[in-house]
């Protein structure tokens, strides 16, 4: 019988610590804060801000928000930048992505104090995940870890597929799975024989961006299925990369999309404010 892994409940469960930590460091006259950048009109990125200024809500966290045109220009979003990293009453920064295409996503991204990078993208906290040393966690990988681990689910030698690569999900995925000792192997769009490996997999979790990626006949009996993924069906119902009707049938944990791994990203984001709000207090 499956176990739906239950992102709303276990994301609630985060929230609700963070936000007794938030009220603890409001007793000490610290209050948390998190600037959100939103560049243009994507209605994606629209729902994803809110969504995050909703968790802001939720957890005590003081949001502030920036709506700036698409016609912005690089040195206006990075004068912004500059302003909110001198801003002491600022603790996390987050510039939604994408941006529009005259603006360098690296060059923003680099730009933010590593200290308030609360998505964790800079090159200096990528690094200091790599090597064991990272204050902030990528947000949807450490969503994922958060639930696995909220299930009970022992990593130490299993064998875990990570199909797709991204620096956002599947190599940072790649790296937390290593620290709790599995066996990793990352697949991509030049993998050779994607389907074997997924089938030798105890934990797979799929970040490909394409529905019904992950078929049953790749998924072994028993197997953990994270499903990264948030696409569209053929009917505009949103959905994961896993084709999920088919593959529960095997699998021993899934999680459901919608409902599995979005929230968790969301939480996570709010426990890396308020590690920075710590970290900028010497916490
Ligand atoms: P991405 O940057 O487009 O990366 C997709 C990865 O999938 C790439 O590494 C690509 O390989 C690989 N891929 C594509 N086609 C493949 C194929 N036929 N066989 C094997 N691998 C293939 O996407 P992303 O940002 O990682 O996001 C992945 C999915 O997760 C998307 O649906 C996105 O919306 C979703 N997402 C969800 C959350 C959340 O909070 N739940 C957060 C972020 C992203 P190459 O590198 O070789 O091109």
């Amino acid at each position: 019988m499956v176990t739906l892994m239950d992102g709303k409940a276990v994301s609630a469960a985060v929230k609700e610590s963070v936000r007794l930590e938030v009220e603890q460091l409001k007793k000490q006259g610290v209050e948390a804060c998190l600037a959100v950048i939103i560049v243009g009109s994507d209605p994606a990125s629209r729902v994803y801000v809110n969504n995050k200024k909703k968790a802001c809500e939720l957890t005590g966290i003081r949001s502030e928000e920036y709506a700036l045109p698409e016609e912005t220009t690089e040195q206006e979003l990075l004068t912004l930048i500059d302003r909110l990293n001198a801003d002491k009453k600022v603790n996390g920064i987050l510039c939604q992505l994408p941006l529009p295409k005259h603006i360098d996503e690296n060059t923003v991204i680099e730009r933010i104090d590593p200290k308030k990078d609360v998505d964790m993208f800079s090159c200096v906290n990528v690094g200091k995940m790599w090597v064991g040393d990272g204050v902030f966690l990528p947000c949807t990988p450490a969503g994922v870890m958060e639930l696995l681990s909220y299930y009970h689910i022992d990593l130490c030698g299993k064998n875990c597929v990570v199909v797709g690569r991204s620096n956002i999900v599947g190599k940072p995925m790649a790296c937390l799975l290593l620290e709790k000792n599995a066996t990793v192997t990352v697949c991509h769009s030049r993998t050779k024989n994607l389907a074997e490996i997924c089938r030798s997999a105890d934990v797979i979790v799929a970040a490909v961006g394409k529905a019904k990626f992950i078929t049953a006949d790749m998924v072994k009996d028993g197997a953990v299925v994270v499903d990264v993924g948030i696409n569209r069906n053929e009917n505009g119902k949103l959905c994961g990369d896993v084709d999920f009707e088919n593959v529960k049938e095997k699998a021993s944990y899934i999680t459901p999309v919608p409902g599995g791994c979005g929230p968790m990203t969301i939480a996570m984001l709010m426990k890396n404010t308020v590690s920075a709000v710590k970290l900028q207090n010497n916490q």
